[in-house]
């Protein structure tokens, strides 16, 4: 593999960690794929190869499985780790990672391209929070009693039993955090895992695995796949000794996962794309609603499955909201990642670039106009200008469709009726989040109950937490992740019944 030169202001570790051979975790020990083959890793802000990573195939994850399945019926996992032993174990790798912080938020900033300072705030915290909240479950997991009327005396219970083995899919766009958000309950519950990091952003879930070996976890508890989605993810999704899959990316390729999973009839959780709104009342706070949907759109480069990417504002305030919201667009500074001056950094890739760039041709073409942005930014690397769009239509494929770029979509609307805004705000296939903007509680908690999503915020967006379950009504998936509710889908619940 040739050496490529990183960037200096990198911290030695950092560049050594990128520059070193990878490996992956498979059965305690990190390993080559079977085939030898590698894919590489782009550093976003350059378009160049930074690093190979193991390209991962059916019979890599076939060990994998493996592992973990001989480390749930077999290994000390399930029959000497305690409950509380395993929660010491997720603070252990908590307090790893904190004590990591500043390079794992190089390691993002460089495989992702999203500013090393959001990085060091959101994505690295959020993971070690997120590891800690779950540790704490591991001792709470708890069934029922149940005073049933069946003829006789009986002591009847519940048991909430972990499922088995896990397959884990992730995306790019918070490499850490979605494998923290995966690996957490999951193995707060007692499941083993096999988990598969994105092709684009394999970096910190590789260093991730590491910390993973240091904190103790017993061998084939965790293993982590560096690999394609055809090539590793589908055969994950397939195999037969996996019990569970949970997935996290596109609707389109979770559609394909229930597809694959069918064979054993494993269970699915899907956290898929999103479409949401942000809907600004006459009424609202207009500095920091323009502030707030800004945000909404333009945090992590639109590239969130809550993204804002439908601004919907009232008439009466409509034509200052988008002048506000393409004022910040157009002062937001574009970048490396790396640069302290940045505050938006360059799309994941190529093909990201490809895609979000074809969206805001094709608004435009359909008669958009933007007022901000709007065209590619830069010779190298793959940075996009964010982007306002105005006189959209419903039927345009930039409101129908996920665009997961920077690029936010504003429409008036002319009503004062609750239920026909509501029905605006829901008129696509997902549902994943909404935001509300306006200083009437009464009507801030009355769209809440009507919008079908399965996160509304009300005079905030991108607000999350450990605590709370997130996850989407109609195509934007199956189950929810986080709070207490994620252990509904990664426990089994056994009803015991003893007749005294
Ligand atoms: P994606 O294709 O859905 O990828 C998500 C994960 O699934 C990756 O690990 C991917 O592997 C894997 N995968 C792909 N095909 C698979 C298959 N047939 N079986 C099993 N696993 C498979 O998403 P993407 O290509 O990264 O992005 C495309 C679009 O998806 C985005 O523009 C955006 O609209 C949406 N997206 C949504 C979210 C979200 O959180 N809602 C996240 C990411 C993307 P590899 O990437 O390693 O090949
Ligand atoms: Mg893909």
């Amino acid at each position: 593999m040739a050496t490529i030169a990183l960037d200096p202001r990198l911290d030695k570790n950092t560049s050594n960690f990128i520059s070193s051979e990878h490996r992956m975790l498979i059965d305690g020990k990190f390993v080559k794929a079977a085939s030898g083959k590698t894919l590489p890793v782009y550093n976003p802000a350059t378009g160049e190869v930074m690093a190979h990573v193991p390209e991962a195939e059916a019979v890599d994850v076939d060990r994998a499985a493996r592992a973990a399945r001989r480390a749930f019926d077999e290994g000390p996992w399930q029959r000497k780790i305690t409950a509380s032993q395993r929660g010491r174990l997720l603070w252990k790798l908590a307090d790893l990672l904190e004590s990591h912080l500043e390079e794992f938020a190089e390691l993002e900033s460089m495989d992702n391209g999203k500013p090393l300072a959001v990085a060091r705030a959101a994505d690295v915290p959020l993971a070690v929070d997120l590891f800690r909240y779950m540790g704490g479950w591991a001792t709470k997991i708890m069934g029922q009693t149940f005073p049933i009327s069946f003829p006789g005396e009986y002591l009847t219970y519940t048991l909430r039993e972990p499922i088995g083995v896990v397959g884990q899919i992730i995306p790019w766009n918070f490499p850490l955090l979605m494998a923290a958000w995966k690996l957490g309950p999951a193995l707060a519950a007692g499941n083993t895992v096999v988990l598969k990091l994105a092709e684009q952003t394999p970096l910190s879930g590789l260093r991730l695995a590491e910390l993973i070996q240091e904190a103790g976890f017993p061998e084939g508890v965790v293993n982590v796949l560096t690999g394609y989605g055809e090539g590793a993810g589908a055969p994950l999704a397939a195999h037969d000794l996996v019990d569970k899959i949970a997935f996290t990316g596109s609707t389109e390729v979770g559609k394909l996962i229930v597809g694959a999973a069918r064979g054993n009839l494993k269970k699915v959780t899907l956290e898929l794309g999103g479409k949401s709104p942000a809907i600004v009342f006459p009424d609202a706070d207009l500095d920091k609603a323009i502030a707030g949907t800004a945000s909404a759109i333009f945090f992590n480069h639109g590239q969130c499955c809550c993204a804002g990417s439908r601004l919907l504002a009232h008439k009466d305030v409509y034509d200052r909201v988008v002048e506000g919201v393409s004022d910040i667009a157009s002062k937001i500074r574009v970048g490396s990642g790396l640069d302290p001056e940045t505050q938006m950094g360059p799309l994941v890739s190529e093909e990201q670039y490809q895609r979000v760039s074809g969206f805001i041709d094709s608004g435009l073409n359909e008669g958009a106009k933007a007022t901000a942005g709007g065209r590619p930014a830069a010779e190298k690397g793959y940075f996009v200008h964010p982007t306002v769009l105005t006189h959209t239509k419903p039927e345009m494929k930039v409101i129908r469709e996920e665009i997961f770029g920077p690029v936010v979509c504003a429409m008036p609307f002319n009503d004062d009726d609750i239920d026909r805004i509501a029905r605006e705000a829901n008129d696509t296939i997902y549902g994943l989040a909404a935001s509300v903007w306006t200083s009437n509680l009464s009507i801030a908690n009355k769209m809440a109950k009507r919008l079908k999503s399965g996160t509304v915020w009300i005079n905030c967006h991108n607000v999350f937490d450990a605590a709370l379950p997130f996850g989407g009504y109609k195509q934007s998936g199956w189950g929810r992740e986080m709070g207490g509710d994620v252990f509904n889908s990664y426990t089994e619940v056994k009803a015991v019944t003893t007749a005294l």
